[in-house]
């Protein structure tokens, strides 16, 4: 799942929705472009086969760490690696 991550631009708002494809399978991660603490909804154009789609949404579902604060992703990636080393 964590290459399927987008990373953080630099003075945008970077929010995140997480949706499932099609299939279920997969996850599908929209990051919101606009300035950070933007008024309104987080919004995102996405592009299908036949033009585009405007997608917005109230709440950055990114994920908040104590340690290491607001993550790019649903969950620690720092947290995750500690976790993956401490047990190898
Ligand atoms: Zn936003
Ligand atoms: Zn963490």
């Amino acid at each position: 799942m964590g290459e399927t991550m987008s990373t953080d631009v630099e003075g945008e708002c970077n929010a995140r929705l997480f949706i499932s494809d099609d299939y279920g399978d997969n996850c599908r991660t929209l990051r919101c472009p606009h300035e950070p603490g933007h008024p309104g909804d987080h919004v995102v154009k996405i592009t299908g086969f036949n033009g585009t789609a405007t997608i917005l949404w109230t709440t950055d579902e990114r994920f908040v760490c104590e340690r290491h604060g607001i993550q790019p992703g649903e969950y620690c990636v720092p947290c995750v690696d500690e976790r993956r080393a401490s047990r190898s």
